[in-house]
């Protein structure tokens, strides 16, 4: 069996990994990324929505974006709305991830496809599989474990659970021009949302929610129900020419360093509890793990990657927190859906009051 040895492995090439990728090879790391794609960010898993400062920050260019959007509206379901601003872009999000490792690839990262991560030995060798069926081993010093929200470092670290959830999406065609997302909300939508985001000339239309024993619903059929409204309300048209689906993290970590692990991104749960976006805290907080991965090598001291944990918790720790009590609230008192729903959901001045909801 082959042993490759570098200085940082990264496992996964979404947001988190590439962005750790970059900025531990641009101080001259010896990075490598492990992908079990073919193809970076190939199927999309995604509603695609990306906050504008995030373009600004990242400096890699447009050429992911298809169209800005200038707010959220939250429509309820007696049909009142509440809008909030909300400065986005909607994105080609395969490019966009294609983007972010093209960058990590020209300073210097090595990518290897088609290629997961199996198991970690006793010795912190990671085992490795290629599609074609041939394994090997790495022996890395420091491990970012950006595998996403069924991330099987997190499994090796021993990481509590993430309350995933279940969300699934359609490709459809929109009857006219939109400059602004929507959120629907729902008490047949328990603890989650249906959404529509323009793009172009067409829309992601999806939903994503809480299922348990008292809430059995079927996502599916919820989510062709909600076609079926948005289809009435004369918004979008014509059956679906596409669906993905996906899970969603909604219990960020505590803790995301374990030994010489770092966790980034889904695989720490570091997206919104409420609102389920993630790619901009994937995108900072691998950035950080790159960071602090670079320097504990650099210094040989792996006590330095317990830096990585305050620094994100500094950054995201308040919005994240609160964000994930909010979600134990809508989730346990969701029976009483019209009076709990204002202060669960960022759409409403209710939700960034302090003092019980209730
Ligand atoms: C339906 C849906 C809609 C969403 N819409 C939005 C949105 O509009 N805006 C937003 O901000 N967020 C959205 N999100 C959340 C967002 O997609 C994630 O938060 C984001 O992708 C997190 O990035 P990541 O790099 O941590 O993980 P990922 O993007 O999941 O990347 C992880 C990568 O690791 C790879 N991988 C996994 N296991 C292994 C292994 N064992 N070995 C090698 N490689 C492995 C995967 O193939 C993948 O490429 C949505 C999520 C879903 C499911």
């Amino acid at each position: 069996m082959k042993t490759i040895t570098c200085d940082i492995l990264i496992i996964g090439a979404g947001p988190a990994g590439s962005s750790a990728a970059i900025a531990a090879a641009e101080k001259g790391m010896d990075v490598l990324v492990l992908e079990r794609r073919a193809q970076i960010g190939v199927p999309v898993q995604c509603a695609e929505y990306i906050p504008v400062p995030m373009v600004g920050q990242l400096n890699l260019g447009t050429g992911f974006v298809v169209q800005k959007v200038s707010k959220m509206r939250t429509i309820l379901p007696d049909g009142s709305t509440s809008d909030m601003a909300a400065p986005g872009f909607m994105i080609e999000r395969d490019r966009f991830d294609q983007t972010l490792a093209g960058e990590a690839r020209k300073l210097g990262a090595k990518f290897l496809l088609s290629t997961r991560a199996m198991e970690l030995t006793e010795d912190g060798h990671a085992v490795i599989r290629e599609r074609t069926g041939k394994t090997g081993t790495i022996a890395p010093r420091v491990i970012i474990g950006a595998d996403g929200p069924r991330s099987r470092t997190a499994l090796w670290c021993g990481a509590p659970d993430r309350n995933l959830l279940p969300a699934a999406q359609f490709k459809m065609a929109l009857c006219a021009p939109m400059n602004h997302t929507e959120v629907h909300l729902s008490p047949h939508i328990y603890g989650g949302y249906g959404w529509l985001f323009p793009k172009g000339g067409t829309a992601n239309v999806g939903l994503g929610m809480k299922r348990n024993d008292t809430h059995p619903g079927r996502i599916y059929n919820l989510l062709s129900e909600f076609t079926e409204q948005l289809k009435k309300e004369g918004k979008i048209k014509g059956d679906p020419f596409g669906s993905t689906a996906g899970w969603i993290p909604a219990r960020p970590l505590e803790k995301a360093v374990y030994g010489n692990i770092l966790l980034a991104g889904d695989a720490a749960g570091h997206t919104h509890p409420i609102t389920g976006a993630g790619i901009f805290t994937a995108v900072s907080c691998g950035r950080m793990a790159g960071t602090w991965a670079a320097k504990a090598v650099e210094t040989g001291n792996l006590d330095t990657l317990m830096k990585y944990d305050r620094e994100w918790r500094d950054l995201f720790g308040h919005a994240l927190t609160r964000a994930h009590k909010k979600r134990q609230l809508m989730e346990e008192e969701w029976d009483r859906f019209h009076q709990i729903i204002k202060s669960c959901w960022i759409g409403f001045r209710e939700y960034y009051k302090g003092g019980s909801p209730l």
